[in-house]
């Protein structure tokens, strides 16, 4: 069985969208990525940092789905990351309202001795400093790293940023920092620069727009569902990066066509997480419905065409 190692930051959350408002729930781009990717019934842990007030039940709901935690550190006298978010009135776009690093601010990670054989490694949305320390305690390097970000990092830390981004195969980002990163507003000349900073593959998420995968001059596209409900898009992008990981850490297979069944698998996933607050909807999720999901992505997506 393929291991998965995550590193991103594990959180409280306080979310408002149209629909109504949360106090601080559980969130962070690990906890999502990792409840996503353990639908595929991979060995996967976590590397990241929480305070003393970090509840002990969030712990075992991440236990629960064999997810191992022993790299997620606690500080007990320090804070666990807080994030504050507030979703516009179309829900693809949010203004971020607070980042507390609180313990992120000084973390130190460290790999547990399991996982220093990972397959897989995806480096989710935290501190560039730690993404690379993650790295460089891997002696073997891993079948494929994935590198998962946000504005944050590149207008506080870009440089550090870089320095990891030159040293990934898959880089996940949405369409905006795609733009920022490259300076490029074309999303195809983005991933051809982004292309030349290190990762071979560029996937750039566009929200309810679904994704691109580019690779080497060639380009896949996969809608995101058109949903009759959607409640809160917090976790989109991890729970899409997780779906995309897990899946390709499954089959141990990290060809372009495989990489292109992980993209639906990562809209797949995505389009359930949003239809509830926090984590709940991918707490509960279960293989059935993940099943009949993407047949109807498959249905949305096939055609026959006569070309004449
Ligand atoms: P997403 O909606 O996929 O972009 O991810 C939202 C999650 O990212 C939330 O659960 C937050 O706790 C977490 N998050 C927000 N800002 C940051 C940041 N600067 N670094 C790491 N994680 C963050």
């Amino acid at each position: 069985m393929n291991k998965l190692l995550i590193v991103g930051t594990v959180a409280f959350d306080a979310i408002e969208t149209p629909f109504g408002q949360t106090d601080k729930i559980l969130g962070g781009a690990a906890t999502y990525i990792s409840l996503s990717a353990s639908k595929f019934g991979i060995k996967s842990g976590i590397v990241s940092v929480v305070g003393g007030d970090f509840p002990k039940e969030y712990f075992e709901k991440l236990n629960a789905k064999n997810i191992n935690t022993d790299g997620i550190e606690i500080i007990e006298d320090g804070k666990t990351f807080f994030w504050k978010g507030k979703y516009h009135n179309d829900l693809n776009t949010r203004d971020t309202l607070i980042t507390d690093l609180n313990v992120l601010a000084d973390f130190n990670p460290v790999v547990p001795e399991e996982f220093k054989d990972t397959d897989f490694l995806m480096l989710g949305n935290l501190h560039p400093a730690v993404q690379m320390s993650v790295i460089q305690q891997i002696p073997v390097r891993p079948k494929l790293v994935v590198l998962d970000t946000m504005n944050f990092w590149m207008d506080n830390t870009l440089d550090e940023l870089m320095e990891v981004i030159a040293k990934i195969d898959v880089i996940t980002i949405n369409d905006e920092e795609a733009r920022q990163l490259s300076g490029e507003y074309s999303l195809v000349k983005a991933a051809q620069k982004i292309q030349k900073m290190g990762p071979k593959y560029v996937v750039i998420k566009k929200g309810e727009h679904g994704a691109l995968l580019f690779n080497d001059g060639k380009v896949f596209f996969a809608p995101a569902l058109p949903l009759e409900e959607v409640f809160d898009p917090t976790g989109a992008g991890d729970t899409f990066a997780g779906g995309f990981i897990g899946y390709i850490a499954k089959s141990g297979d990290i060809s372009f066509e495989n990489m292109k069944r992980a993209v639906i698998s990562g809209s797949n996933l995505a389009s359930f997480c949003v239809e509830k607050f926090g984590t709940e909807r991918m707490e509960n999720l279960t293989y059935d419905e993940i099943q009949k999901r993407l047949l109807q992505f498959k249905l949305l997506t096939q055609f026959d065409i006569e070309l004449t």
